[in-house]
C-alpha cells in the first residue's frame, strides 16, 4: 500500500482496540494502547497505538492525536527501560509499504537494545512465546508511572 489510501477498520490493530482479538496488553489510557509485538525484534518489543484514530500513518494524523501518541510512547519507553534495563531503545515508525509498514493503523515501535545483541528482522522473525510476552507485558506494566 502506498502512502495514500482509505483507512480499513478491519486492520489488526483496530480489531485489538475493539477487543476482537487478543494482545499482551501493557498500558492503556484515554489516548493510547500499548501491547507486546507478537513477532518481537528484541525481547520487550512493544507497540503503542492511538485509540481514537483513523490515520494510516503519521502524515495522516491529527496533530493533537499525534501529540498524545508521542507522550504515550515516552511513558511506555520509560517503563520498558525501568523493567528491562536495556543499553538503548529504538523508537521507530514506518509510513507506506515500501518503507516497511505492514499494519495500516498508525503505531510506534519501542525496541530495547542490548550491547552485543543483534536486532531481529522487522516482521521477518519468529513469533514470541505467548507466556513470555505476557510476562514481559506484566513486567513493563508494573513500571508505568
Ligand atoms: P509495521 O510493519 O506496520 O511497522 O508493524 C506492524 C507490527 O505488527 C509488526 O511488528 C508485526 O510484528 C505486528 N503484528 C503482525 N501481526 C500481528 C498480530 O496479529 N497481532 C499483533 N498484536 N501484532 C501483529
Amino acid at each position: 500500500m502506498s502512502l495514500d489510501g482509505t483507512y480499513d477498520d478491519g486492520n489488526i490493530f483496530a480489531r485489538i482496540l475493539r477487543g476482537e482479538i487478543p494482545a499482551a496488553r501493557v498500558f492503556e489510557d484515554e489516548h493510547v494502547l500499548a501491547f507486546m509485538d507478537p513477532f518481537p525484534q528484541a525481547s520487550g518489543h512493544t507497540l503503542v497505538i492511538p485509540k481514537h484514530s483513523t490515520a494510516r500513518n503519521l502524515l495522516d494524523e491529527d496533530p493533537a492525536v499525534l501529540a498524545n501518541l508521542i507522550l504515550g510512547v515516552q511513558r511506555v519507553a520509560r517503563a520498558v527501560r525501568a523493567a528491562l534495563n536495556p543499553d538503548g531503545l529504538v523508537i521507530t515508525q514506518f509510513n507506506g509499504a515500501c518503507a516497511g509498514q505492514t499494519v495500516f493503523h498508525l503505531h510506534a515501535h519501542i525496541i530495547p537494545r542490548w550491547d552485543g545483541v543483534a536486532l531481529g528482522r522487522h516482521t521477518g522473525g519468529g513469533m514470541g512465546d505467548p507466556a513470555e510476552l505476557k510476562a514481559l507485558a506484566e513486567q513493563i506494566s508494573a513500571k508505568i508511572s
